[in-house]
């Protein structure tokens, strides 16, 4: 168990920089998921960090101990890869026992090794699999043979590299099951890559996320959710994710508003900097819906209704010359073709700069102080 830290972490490969200059500590007996869309660096700072690849410049610390000249053996580390990496012609429990034999204190040590072998085997849900020839397994039982074998090891780190992506989609549901289990239940340090902001969110205890190579931000999963710091976590996270609009402001006086189609009643916002532009951000789960107009909603249309994962109901809305998503429990009746009211919540609104970072300006209706 132990603590990552980098340090100004660089990689060039040729031109191409793959990580920039990242600094970062992924804390002790923690998951730690990275996040990001394909091509973003992930393996790359993997990679590094295993001491599969020498990075152009900046160090690597476990503990307070730099690893930059250590060899991947000597790191003591676990790794979990896209495709299992499985010993053919053997049974499962000897696939997860065999690395253990290699240790001088546990090849004398009969108990403890069958107490650490049929632990993980309970906990991966491998019972019914114990004495069946690996050849004859699926891949997402073959992965869960592979994530076994490094768990029982005890290194003093795991690296889990998109370990669902290439499982079949039966296995995929339980081997993620298996997974939030595990890490549950073994406090071990772990860094999984995912470009799956849901596996993300369900098995981190913390979030960091990438993008071209650098952070975009990092923290727990409802920090990331619901605070992105720049529009790309609205956008990254959340199924789908955040409705972004674009409002001009306009200043009179002393004080500055939205000229917004999303509200009936004017806005007003706290300084933007001189900014003429900024960008309403709002969840679809965040938006209400009404059957009839109040003062805080605005008219517009149902165009599309669809079923999501969960059995929410996600509804395309057309809202003054804006097209917005809101995703609803089943048991709200809209149709498509409806009249709606709908609702932004001040207080569920993020704003952000044309730029995409997040500006910390608050909303409140100008007239009637009754929201926030
Ligand atoms: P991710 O795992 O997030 O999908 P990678 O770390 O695999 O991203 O890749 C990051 C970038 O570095 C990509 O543009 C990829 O093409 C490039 N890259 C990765 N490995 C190499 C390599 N060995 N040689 C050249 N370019 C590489
Ligand atoms: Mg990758």
């Amino acid at each position: 168990m132990s603590e990552i830290r980098l340090v100004n972490l660089r990689k060039e490969f040729k031109e191409l920089v793959a990580v920039k200059d990242i600094s970062i500590t992924f804390p002790s007996s923690t998951v730690t998921c990275l996040l990001g869309p394909s091509g973003c660096g992930k393996s790359t700072l993997m990679r590094i960090i295993a001491g599969l690849e020498e990075p152009s410049s900046g160090d690597i610390y476990f503990d307070n101990e730099r690893v930059n000249d250590l060899s991947p053996s000597e790191r003591h580390i676990g790794m979990v890869f896209q495709y299992p990496v499985v010993y053919r012609g053997m049974d499962v429990y000897r696939n997860i026992e065999l690395p253990l034999l290699q240790d001088p204190y546990l090849r004398r040590h009969q108990a403890e090794r069958k107490e650490r072998v049929e632990s993980v085997i309970e906990t991966l849900d491998l019972t019914h699999a114990v004495g069946k020839d690996i050849s004859t397994l699926d891949n997402g039982t073959r992965q869960k043979v592979a994530v076994a074998r490094e768990v029982a090891r005890q290194p003093r780190i795991i690296l889990f590299d998109e370990p669902i992506t290439n499982v079949d989609v039966d296995s995929k549901v339980q081997l993620k099951q298996a997974l939030k289990k595990l890490v549950k239940r073994h406090k071990q340090t772990i860094i999984y890559v995912t470009h799956d902001q849901t596996e993300a969110m369900t098995l981190g205890d913390q979030i960091v996320l990438m993008r071209n190579g650098e952070i975009v931000q990092s923290g727990t999963p409802g920090e990331i959710y619901n605070h992105p710091n720049d529009r790309f976590g609205g956008w990254f996270l959340g199924n789908p994710g955040m409705n972004f609009v674009e409002h001009q402001v306009h200043r009179d006086g002393g004080a500055t508003y939205l000229a917004s189609p999303l509200f009936q009643q004017p806005v007003q916002i706290t300084e933007l900097n001189g900014h003429q532009q900024v960008l309403v951000g709002i969840r679809p789960e965040r938006v209400r819906l009404h059957q009839d107009g109040l003062p805080c909603t605005v008219e517009g249309e149902i165009i599309r209704r669809s079923i999501v994962v969960g059995g929410q109901h996600l509804l395309t809305i057309k809202v003054g010359g804006q097209t917005i998503k809101a995703k609803v429990p089943p048991d709200q009746l809209f149709e498509e073709h409806q009249r709606v009211w709908v609702e932004c919540p001040l207080e569920h609104i993020t704003l952000f700069a044309p730029e995409g970072y997040r500006f910390d300006s608050t909303l409140t209706y100008a007239q009637q102080e009754e929201t926030k």
